[in-house]
């Protein structure tokens, strides 16, 4: 059975006439890492501070367990939070700033100590515990406010946008050992970030939000790949969009008329009629290109190339096929070289996906 330590319920939170939060549920499972990906203003960073319990629940639920949290003080939901911007205090050690915590809350100092020095080690920071936060690395910074955070022993930690400081590469180190961490810890985690990259690397589960509201919510794969709408499609990756209209379902596949042809697709059981406007998208990885004319004549689209880039394990194409354009991804370029002029592009029926046409 699913152990669900954190359940939101049609929770909302307005900012005068700005609905930040907009009637939000759901489930999220002990011990996994859930993360809240979306443009900048879509209500992340509100739905977070609505957990930690730093503003006040305007409508709707939060469980933490079998507890509604909506009334408890931030202090006592065992959860902590982490800040992008590390929030540590400057003037104190690093031992100071990780040790902070118990002293509020008035421990020994044997057991502060040693509390501290096992934090510190488990982070790889034993040898800094006398500096202050300006004289150790911006990684070491934010595995300190991880430290001060963890020391807690908190079932939730709450992270908003903690790498956003750190140059691309430690991020993405730092990032691994986070995952890493809170692997070995089994603590529940709720992530936010705006990089969707970074999102399908770290998490369990990702909720996508638009404008307040969660537009998906499942795991990395079915995010990527199996989009529910054209707007996930598009923040989460690259998307080519297809318009056309269903003209046949069978069993197996769909076909879509795109007015000049129709392309066939498997059928992974959607919920579609006959002449029914859709949306069809196709990743650009996925997409075959070649000089020659493809063996097999179902889903080719003649094309010719505008624009490419070297992107050093790819080069991305766009390609113009009549009115549309196509973004092309192919890897290890060492092998083919760099294409132009005229192509063809095939869709694999089985990479395409369909969706549902926008108002
Ligand atoms: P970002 O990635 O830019 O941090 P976000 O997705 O975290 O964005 P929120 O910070 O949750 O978005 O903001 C959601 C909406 O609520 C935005 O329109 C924002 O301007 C508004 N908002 C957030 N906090 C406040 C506040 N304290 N007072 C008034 N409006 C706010």
């Amino acid at each position: 059975m699913r152990d669900i330590h954190i359940r939101i319920r049609n929770l909302t939170k307005r900012f005068g006439d700005v609905v930040a939060v907009d009637k939000v549920s759901l489930e999220i499972e002990r011990g996994s890492f859930t993360t809240f990906l979306g443009p900048s203003g879509c209500g992340k960073t509100t739905t977070l501070r609505l957990l930690a319990g730093f503003y006040s629940v305007d409508e709707g639920e939060i469980f933490f367990g079998d507890r509604c949290v909506n009334d408890v003080p931030s202090h006592k939901r065992n959860a902590t939070m982490v800040f992008q911007d590390y929030a540590l205090f400057p003037h104190m050690t690093i031992f100071e700033n990780v040790s902070y915590g118990l002293k509020i809350m008035k421990l020994q100092t044997k057991e502060i100590e040693e509390r501290v020095e096992k934090t510190l080690k488990f982070l790889g920071l034993e040898g800094l515990r006398d500096r202050t936060p300006g004289m150790i690395s911006g990684g070491q910074q934010q595995r300190a406010a991880l430290a001060r955070s963890l020391i807690m022993e908190p079932e939730a930690l709450l992270l908003d946008e903690p790498l956003s400081n750190l140059d691309a590469k430690l991020r993405v180190n730092i990032r691994a050992e986070l995952r890493q961490i809170q692997k070995s810890l089994g603590i529940t985690t709720v992530y936010v970030t705006h990089d969707q990259e970074e999102a399908l690397a770290i998490s369990d589960s990702i909720a996508v939000m638009n404008k307040g509201k969660v537009v998906q919510f499942g795991p990395p794969w079915e995010i990527y790949y199996r989009p529910t709408n054209t707007f996930v499609a598009d923040f989460v990756g690259v998307a080519n969009f297809i318009h056309g209209k269903i003209s046949e379902i069978t069993s197996q596949e769909i076909f879509v008329d795109i007015e000049d042809q129709v392309l066939s697709l498997m059928n992974h059981r959607y919920q579609v009629s006959l002449g029914e406007r859709v949306v069809l998208n196709i990743r650009p990885e996925t997409i075959l290109m070649s000089k020659q004319s493809p063996e097999s004549q179902s889903n080719v689209l003649m094309g010719k190339i505008k624009a490419h880039t070297f992107v050093g394990q790819f080069i991305r194409y766009w390609v113009t096929c009549g009115k549309r354009e196509f973004i092309v991804d192919l890897h290890d370029p060492s092998s083919v070289g760099i294409l132009d002029g005229d192509v063809y592009l095939q869709l694999p029926s089985s990479k395409l996906h369909l969706l549902p046409a926008e108002d």
